[in-house]
């Protein structure tokens, strides 16, 4: 064993059919924990236990109900929380990332997601990044788990993807921004004019 200590193990958790949570890669960041609090108008959220025995699938369980949870998919940044519609489909930096918007009915969802297509295929829709790899804005369920048809969907184009991501070693095709820092487009306005103030390349 590479450890003195025992590995840590965690009861299975059900997240219900779309999400899926792995406790064992799980670094208690408590992001997920922080953006369910923001989608519930009550106080719900918080981590279980302390050190070795936190645990935050209690949380996530409590609030699978809520039209926007898939949000703590997008905002975990090991993989810990995953889309189940979309695990083992493939490998991430094998799809190829498109902008693309509806007009979702769905109160307070803008509808502006990326589509990660292999072939004609769409395998899983996530809400939009900034150039710090945060959410842009968050996308409700329907949007992110219903609609994998082109059909859904007004293409925007292809996204553009940082020099540092993993995707980019396979897709030269994508326009590649190679001057750094590399800023990806649509970022709100607030973010843009703070990144001209320090005199950062803007969008
Ligand atoms: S966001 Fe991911 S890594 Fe962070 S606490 Fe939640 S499940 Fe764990």
């Amino acid at each position: 064993p590479r450890y003195e200590q025992e590995r840590l193990t965690y009861e299975k958790i059900d997240t219900g059919p779309l999400i899926q949570l792995l406790m064992t890669r799980c670094i208690l960041c408590y992001r997920c924990v922080y953006t369910a609090d923001q989608l519930t108008p009550q106080r719900v959220h918080g981590v279980l236990g302390r050190g070795d025995a936190s645990e935050i699938g209690t949380y996530i369980e409590n609030s699978l109900d809520n039209e926007f949870i898939g949000n703590v998919i997008d905002v975990c940044p090991v993989g810990a929380l995953t889309d189940k519609t979309f695990r083992f489909k493939q490998r991430v930096w094998f799809t190829k990332p498109v902008d693309a918007h509806r007009a979702c009915p769905t109160e307070k969802c803008t509808g502006n997601v990326t589509l990660w297509y292999r072939g004609d295929e769409v395998l899983r829709v996530t809400g939009r990044k900034d150039a710090y790899g945060e959410v842009h804005e968050f996308i409700c369920n329907k949007c992110r788990f219903e609609k994998k048809q082109t059909s859904d969907w007004i293409i925007e184009g292809p996204r553009q993807i940082a020099r540092q991501s993993v995707i980019a070693q396979n897709h030269p095709e994508l326009g590649i921004d190679w001057q750094e820092p590399t800023i990806i487009p649509n970022l709100p306005e607030s973010t843009s004019s703070e990144l001209n103030k320090h005199e950062i390349v803007g969008t």
